[in-house]
């Protein structure tokens, strides 16, 4: 399959304090996702190169914070522009980093571009405190501030490299923090060109440090004493474990993780709609590598065969393929790892009950080389199987039947996760009743639109706990301290 553009991958490399390296503790050898063949070496830094990032963003912390709000802003929505203006190459390096579909790929970088923006229009209008208490007969005054943290630890996984720094560092930045971003080692591109534009911006050096590398580098990032808080986007397992780190020196940290999230669709809806628009999130997002994405779909009765039906049609009408063509709706997923666990998930449910309405199997032929997995839609999932109850991470969308709206909330709340649910009704109140009673970190009624960056996106449970998006998102990079003003 040609997979080639005119596009060439740039090199891989350390970026610290403005400078780039190419040596670290190890090399990882890049797999094209839609090949199968290796494609670039990427140096992999270990505990002394996280060393150097974090002691140059310590040292760029004491002048960023104290530029002024105005230089902060102006900086941010040039990078903004600057990531508008390449979205061609960052496309491009989104499809190298791990095969998302063109389309896909397009639409992520105009959202990385809005969270950017979002951002950098708070840099100069940042909530920088409250007065507590005004002076009265007796009383004092006081008030508080926002401090910034100083250096932050930004941990991102593969799916979504550009979205994941957008998600997070244009924040950490515009609340006066420096960052030191370790990327997966499985996706290092788009990392790259984003540095660049850092420093086109006009962000100075140290201010933002990139360090390819794997779980070695993940651990000393965390643990180093001058990295004062930790966000991280990933899975259940790191989390423990990044968790269980920050605890040794009561560090805070942020956590992005994976969901199971519920879509309820009512008989009342609007099923044409619900049915395009549920299909295409679980599987044209990234083929179904993404966390939000309501990859269990609760269904009423009396319209259950039928829109199994619909669903599974419009599943297996979308074309899986070289993720250049523009008509290609699912690229590969990442690895021959995430094809081993997403088919053994499918052989285990159908094995406990689950009926196999299309998909289900490897895709060989002339996607034989790369990991190809087609949308794999299971009906009849018991609510308590594997299936329903851990995330699959692939194209892999499993379908329960409800009675009512009671049944259907206690299967959408009967997982750990607590990240994203949708509704689907046309009765209003039952919407308003659901929003409030599902538990998750956001709600979606009949379609709205995912990962937005004025809303705050985080979850509850073993989806993690924390925001990025809105206010809430860029209060994350503050502390809060208190400032009493006594009488004498
Ligand atoms: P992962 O937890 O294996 O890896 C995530 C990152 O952590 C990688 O950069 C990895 O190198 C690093 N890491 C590994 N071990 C570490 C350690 N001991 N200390 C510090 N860092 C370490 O996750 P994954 O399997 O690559 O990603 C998939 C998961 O990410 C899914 O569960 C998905 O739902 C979740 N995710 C969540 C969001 C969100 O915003 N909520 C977004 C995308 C993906």
């Amino acid at each position: 399959m040609d997979t080639s553009t005119d596009f060439a991958l740039p090199p891989v490399t350390l970026r610290i304090g403005g400078q780039a390296r190419s040596v670290g503790v190890g090399i990882h050898e890049h797999i094209n996702p839609a090949t199968g063949q290796p494609d670039a070496l990427v140096p992999l830094a270990g505990a002394a190169e996280v060393d150097e990032a974090v002691h140059a963003a310590h040292r760029a912390f004491t002048h960023w914070r104290a530029t002024p709000a105005g230089t902060r802003a102006k900086a941010l929505l040039k990078l903004a522009q600057l990531v508008e203006e390449h979205t061609e190459e960052f496309a491009a390096l989104a499809i190298a980093d791990n095969g998302i579909a063109r389309a896909s790929a397009n639409a992520t970088v105009a959202a990385a571009v809005e969270w950017i923006r979002y951002y950098g229009g708070w840099a100069d209008k940042l909530p920088l405190g409250r007065i507590t208490s005004a002076v009265g007969a007796g009383g004092s005054f006081g008030h508080t501030l926002r401090q910034p943290y100083g250096v932050i630890g930004a941990i991102i996984t593969w799916n979504a490299p550009l979205m994941s720094l957008a998600m997070k560092v244009p924040a950490a930045l515009a609340a006066g923090n420096t960052v030191v971003v370790k990327p997966s080692e499985l996706t290092p591109f788009s990392a790259m060109l984003f540095a660049d534009l850092i420093s086109e911006a006009g962000i100075p050096a140290g201010v933002f440090n990139v360090i390819p590398g794997g779980a070695e580098a993940g651990a000393a990032l965390v643990e180093h004493p001058l990295v004062k808080k930790v966000t991280f986007t990933g899975g259940p397992e790191t989390a423990r474990k990044i968790t269980s780190a920050c605890a040794q020196t009561f560090k805070p940290v942020l956590l992005e993780l994976g969901g199971k999230s519920a879509n309820l669709i009512f008989a009342d809806a609007d099923l044409e709609a619900a049915a395009m628009h549920s299909t295409y999130m679980a599987f044209g997002v990234m083929s179904g590598q993404a966390c939000a994405l309501p990859t269990r779909l609760l269904v009423q009765e009396s319209i259950y065969d039928a829109f199994v039906a619909k669903v599974g049609a419009i599943a297996a009408s979308f074309k899986v393929g070289n993720p250049q063509e523009p008509d290609t709706i699912c690229g590969p997923v990442i690895n021959q790892g995430a094809i081993d666990r997403i088919d053994s998930m499918v052989k285990r449910a159908q094995e406990q009950g689950a009926r196999l309405v299309t998909g289900g199997q490897r895709l060989e032929g002339d996607l034989a080389g790369g990991f190809y997995y087609p949308p794999t839609v299971l009906a009849d999932v018991n609510p308590d199987s594997e299936l329903a109850q851990k995330e699959v991470f692939g194209p892999v969308l499993a379908i329960i039947r409800f009675s009512d709206e009671a049944e259907a909330l206690a299967i959408a709340n009967g997982t750990d996760y607590g990240l994203s649910g949708s509704i689907w009704t046309g009765d209003a109140r039952r919407a308003i009743r659901l929003a409030e009673a599902l538990e998750t970190g956001e709600v979606a009624v009949n379609g709205a639109a995912i990962a937005v960056a004025e809303r705050p996106f985080g979850g509850i449970g073993h989806s993690g706990n924390g925001n990025e998006g809105g206010l809430e998102g860029l209060e994350e990079f503050f502390w809060t301290k208190s400032v009493a003003y006594g009488n004498g």
